[in-house]
């Protein structure tokens, strides 16, 4: 298929975007996505769901970014189903050459049902209002919208409550250019062993919003539960015939798993580097950066490496926190600023100008994982990854015999 050929020229134009790990000179700081791992994930979560799965490749992929990831989801490990949050999401897929269902979660605003339909997304309704534009659009076309209904269980966030649900399948009767193609739900805390019974209500509740489905006429091919806590914690079963995963596809979901149960094998997909580009000797008594928040209570090497708020790292990480510089921890010392941030490098024998100092990743055996890195930042390492900005290179790692049989 051209299409995907086109987009596998686009991910090798990427800026770094060599199949083998090659040099990363001229690079100052980049993110390293690793397309291999990401495959073995994949796999993985397929055989682990039994099913098809949803890749979520929402909020860029996770930051990953949005049509690498999904172009070599696509054309390397098949992947089944994609899903996004906004149309404009599903569009970007679309015109980059992706040709698997795609599913927007959140739904459609009014104006947008026009791309819903002409790129063919498979959408939710978050109010049945919505049923009346979608089939106007559809009807203007000529074409049949799929929609998934999403059913709200428990998570009072999207999705339909039970009044909903019923006005939505009553507006859905005489629609002739709407297909009812799945009835999914979404967990709001599978990863928590205590709410366990809480979770299993959500699945009780979604099998009553199935049998109501089906007795209003419709026959829902897809019936999906499961995020990437729900596959962890709960028998594939017990989720549907489709999973919708996000995290573990990244290999980062260790602090949004429930911890009654191993951990999972799939591996982190992303590293975050930059080079030392600054390196100095300041004495005792020495005050660093903004806010003088911190002074050197020792002769100290200092080091500054081009990553700041502006990459997505977070402001809390000042004085906080480490990055690896020569298999060792080099403490975060100082403010982050927007583009840089200062390391302690005193106990880094033989440091040097060019050092790559990494923030999420392995460095021999030390490692800072994504998760590591997030708790510094009071955070999950979802947000973390989707915090990082258009500003730090995505360099892709990828086998160069996936990409030709597309
Ligand atoms: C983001 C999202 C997912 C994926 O969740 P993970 O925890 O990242 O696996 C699944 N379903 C819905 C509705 C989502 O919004």
């Amino acid at each position: 298929m051209s299409s995907c050929n086109d987009a596998f020229a686009r991910l090798r134009l990427a800026p770094g975007g060599q199949a083998a790990p090659a040099t990363t000179a001229g690079l100052a700081a980049w993110a390293e996505i690793d397309l291999r791992q990401l495959k073995r994930n994949y796999q993985w979560l397929r055989q682990r769901a039994g099913a098809p799965v949803m890749a979520m490749v929402k909020a860029n992929a996770y930051g990953h970014g949005l049509l690498p990831v999904a172009t070599y989801l696509q054309d390397a490990a098949q992947a089944d189903w994609f899903g996004v949050a906004t149309p404009e999401e599903g569009v970007a897929l679309r015109q980059a050459g992706i040709a698997r269902p795609i599913l927007v979660i959140g739904g459609f605003w009014l104006g947008q049902e026009a791309a819903v339909v002409d790129y063919d997304l498979a959408t939710t309704l978050p109010d049945p209002s919505y049923v009346a534009v979608l089939e106007r659009a559809a009807a203007a076309r000529g074409v049949i919208a799929a929609v998934h209904l999403e059913v709200d269980t428990g998570i009072g966030r999207l999705g339909l409550s039970p009044d909903q649900l019923t006005a939505t399948l009553k507006a859905l009767q005489p629609c002739r250019h709407i297909r009812v193609d799945g009835l999914m739900t979404h967990f709001a805390a599978a990863d928590a062993p205590e709410q366990a019974d809480f979770t299993r209500e959500q699945i009780r509740r979604h099998a009553l919003a199935l049998e109501q489905t089906r007795a209003a006429g419709f026959a829902p091919r897809y019936v999906h539960l499961a995020n990437s806590a729900g596959l962890h914690a709960f028998p594939p079963a017990a989720t549907g015939n489709l999973a919708r995963i996000g995290g573990l596809l990244y290999g980062i979901a260790g602090d949004a798993l429930s911890p009654a149960f191993p951990p999972p094998p799939t591996g982190p997909v992303l590293s975050l580097h930059a080079r030392i580009l600054g390196l100095k000797a300041v004495p005792a008594g020495t005050p660093l950066g903004y806010g003088c928040t911190f002074t050197t209570r020792r002769p100290t090497r200092v080091a500054t490496v081009p990553l700041g708020y502006g990459d997505g790292l977070h402001r809390i990480q000042s004085n906080r926190g480490d990055a690896l510089v020569r298999g060792r921890k080099a403490p975060i010392i100082g403010r982050v600023s927007m583009d840089v941030t200062m390391l302690d490098v005193t106990e880094v024998p033989d440091v040097a100008l060019g050092d790559v100092a990494t923030f999420i990743g392995a460095q021999g055996a030390a490692v800072i994982s994504a998760e590591d890195y997030a708790a510094v930042m009071d955070t999950i390492a979802l947000e973390a990854t989707t915090s990082l900005t258009a500003r730090v290179t995505r360099r892709y790692l990828f086998d160069p015999t996936d990409t030709s049989s597309a």
